[in-house]
């Protein structure tokens, strides 16, 4: 038994035929945690999708109107990068009580992990980059509205910016101010690189915003995080590791979650198709205990979703998303 809970249903499976998104990882995580002991059947927590009301603390009224009634037009279609359907809609809001269901867990537990969810790229208005709703944000803003929270962090770790996590929390955001530029400097150049990476950033609101990404990747225009990390092409796990070592420490030293939201996407691993950096499985383990060491030792809560994977091998995504339970298992029993 796992001293934590998993939020998984079948009906995560996403209904959107062949396509580079392996819909499938979902249940193929779940069965493998279970054929290898990592959790029984216990350790499920089912999710309810969440209401139209949840949707609509982050998305505007006309977007999810559209997404009910079928009427979204083709451009904005093609914009999602998955075929819409009823069903698909109903896939994501059952996403989106995934995550709220992971983030009222985490509170009581440390930790929960929604195995599935993370869908980053999805504004208030529309969704793009295979995401609909944003489900991460509609738990925040959940929580939020029912007092259980103030103040919530996201760690997106998927190898795409979190544009739609920006743009959201953006809003929010009543003053700006430049990091300081120690913090930077004072990390080696990524071996073997001429580019170093960079992280900028600016914050003031009840939702930081922290995003460690590929900077030559989707989205072209990546509005600003509180922290963006701009990692250059092809960075291995050591580099990645001391980024994202320096860019948890900046954030808490600015800002004082009640939540951290983990986006633990397994595309910056060195075989992915749409991903152009170089961590391995072992290194991508690592990044979650960074995580799950920092907030244990904060005692801040931490909730879990997948984001995006594109392994040459589906087996290989499905690993690394498992190694996640793993991981968290290991640091908060
Ligand atoms: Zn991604």
């Amino acid at each position: 038994m796992l001293p934590f809970k998993l939020v998984y249903s079948d009906a995560y499976f996403l209904p959107i035929g062949t396509h580079v998104f392996p819909a499938e990882k979902y249940k193929r995580i779940h069965d493998r945690l279970i054929a290898t002991g990592v959790a029984e059947p216990a350790d499920f927590l089912e999710p309810q999708p969440a209401t139209d009301q949840d949707i609509l603390l982050v998305h505007k009224p006309e977007y999810v109107q559209k997404l009910r009634t079928g009427t979204l037009s083709a451009r904005e279609e093609m914009e999602m990068e998955i075929p819409y359907s009823r069903e698909l809609v109903d896939a994501f809001w059952l996403a989106a009580g995934g995550s709220i269901l992971a983030a009222r867990q985490c509170l009581t537990d440390g930790v929960c992990i929604s195995i599935g969810g993370g869908f980053h790229h999805a504004f208030p208005d529309h969704g793009e980059g295979f995401c609909m709703i944003h489900d991460v944000a509609v738990a925040i803003r959940r929580l939020q509205r029912d007092d259980k929270i103030r103040t919530a962090m996201t760690v997106d770790c998927d190898v795409h910016q979190g544009n739609g996590t920006a743009a959201i929390f953006a809003g929010t955001r009543t003053a700006s101010a430049l990091l300081p530029s120690a913090s930077a400097s004072t990390l080696p150049h990524p071996a073997g690189t001429t580019r170093p990476g960079k992280m900028r950033g600016t914050h003031a609101g009840d939702v930081f915003t922290i995003s460690l990404h590929q900077h030559n990747n989707y989205p072209l225009f990546k509005p600003p995080s509180s922290i963006d990390v701009d990692l250059p092409d092809g960075i291995g796990d050591d580099d990645y590791l001391a980024w994202l070592d320096n860019a948890l420490s900046s954030g808490l030293r600015q800002f004082e979650p009640d939540l951290l939201c983990y986006v633990a996407g397994a595309d910056p691993y060195v075989e992915d198709q749409l991903g152009g950096l170089s961590l391995t499985i072992a290194g991508l383990k690592k990044r979650d205990e960074l995580v799950f060491r920092v907030a244990r030792a904060r005692a801040i809560p931490v909730m879990v979703t997948y984001a995006g994977g594109y392994a040459q091998n589906v087996e290989d995504t499905v690993t690394i998303h498992t190694n996640t339970v793993i991981a968290a298992k290991e640091v908060f029993t």
